[in-house]
């Protein structure tokens, strides 16, 4: 099994009726670009920066975070790169940076809502995302965006340091698309609105589930409360794919979901466009996507939906697919 992955390297990812989508990495750090290259992964979906952040005693200065994001970009090779925006807060702190101890964390001053409201730390890392865009084919994302007011005022911040820095003669980018995660479910409900905003998404299942479903995501004792193919869950999906398909946008996924085997064959029917998974998985999902076929899914989209527990979902998919084996 291992060889005949290996046959898929360097292929692209092509669904049995034609339908090309996109398999790329998630990373937390340039150590996880080795594994990348090697799994024959198409692009970086989902670049997590509050590593460069985390485990040290101070914050990464502009220079220090150009280097990386250049680094990161010049390994890919022109190929896309999604870099995100500082998502700290809820479990991941910043001890240094001294923010006010919140009851509920995951519901506090996270990610763009904390970046938001320190423009300084903000304006410094997209600084420095601006200055390595012209190594490679950068895509900005913004975490944790409930509503359109977030994305245009992050859009603003974003902006303003772009003519900066055209006006200071740096090179930056003209073609840098800025994309948000759909990873609150009120983006979810209300994608037509920001998909008018957002040159494209990418669905944070981990995020989204946990917050669609009101359990804890670290918590073992609500952990049967994770579902990603519940239908509360997939219709959700569903609507963001739909809403962003009437602008014309794509959407990727980029939580835990996009590599389960189970979970592929319905987004891939769904119209999902992109696929950003730990390193690993990437080669199966591609074997999987080679022999699913996206009209067939598409057409048991709805049947799905109509399905009252995630139980019956599995139950259909690992039936339908055995069958096409
Ligand atoms: C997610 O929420 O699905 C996601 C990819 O982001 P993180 O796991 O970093 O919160
Ligand atoms: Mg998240």
């Amino acid at each position: 099994r291992r060889i005949e992955l290996r046959k898929l390297l360097d292929q692209p990812t092509i669904s049995s009726d034609g339908r090309r989508v996109e398999l790329a990495a998630n990373i937390g750090s340039v150590e996880d670009l080795q594994k990348v290259l090697a799994n024959g992964a198409e692009g970086i979906g989902l670049f997590r920066t509050e590593f460069l952040y985390m485990g040290r005693s101070s914050l990464p200065s502009e220079e220090e975070q150009f280097q990386v994001y250049k680094h990161v970009l010049e390994r890919m090779d022109n190929k896309p790169v999604v870099i995100r925006t500082l998502d700290i807060g809820g479990d991941k702190e910043l001890p240094y940076m001294k923010l006010p101890v919140e009851s509920n964390p995951f519901l506090g001053l996270r990610a763009v809502r904390l970046c938001l409201s320190k423009q300084d730390l903000f304006r410094t890392q997209l600084r420095a995302l601006l200055r390595a865009s012209s190594y490679g084919q950068l895509k900005i994302m913004f975490p944790m965006i409930a509503v359109v007011d977030e994305l245009l005022a992050a859009k603003q911040l974003l902006q303003e340091e772009k003519e900066k820095l055209v006006q200071e003669g740096i090179a930056v980018s003209s073609n840098i698309e800025v994309g948000i995660m759909i990873e609150v479910p009120a983006a979810a409900l209300a994608a037509d609105f920001l998909a008018k905003e957002a040159d494209f998404f990418s669905i944070g299942t981990n995020d989204l589930i946990q917050y669609t479903m009101a359990a804890d995501r670290m918590n073992e004792t609500v952990s049967y409360l994770y579902q990603p193919c519940h239908p509360a869950i997939l219709r959700l999906i569903q609507m963001v794919i739909q809403a962003a398909a009437k602008e014309g946008k794509w959407v990727g996924m980029c939580g835990e979901m996009a590599g389960d085997e189970t979970a592929i064959p319905i987004l891939l029917g769904m119209g999902l466009h992109e696929f950003s998974m730990s390193a690993s998985s990437i080669l199966p999902a591609r074997a999987l996507i080679k022999q699913t076929s996206h009209r067939e899914w598409a057409g048991y989209t709805e049947q799905i939906l109509s399905m009252s527990s995630q139980a019956q979902i599995k139950q259909f998919v690992e039936q339908k697919t055995r069958s096409d084996l």
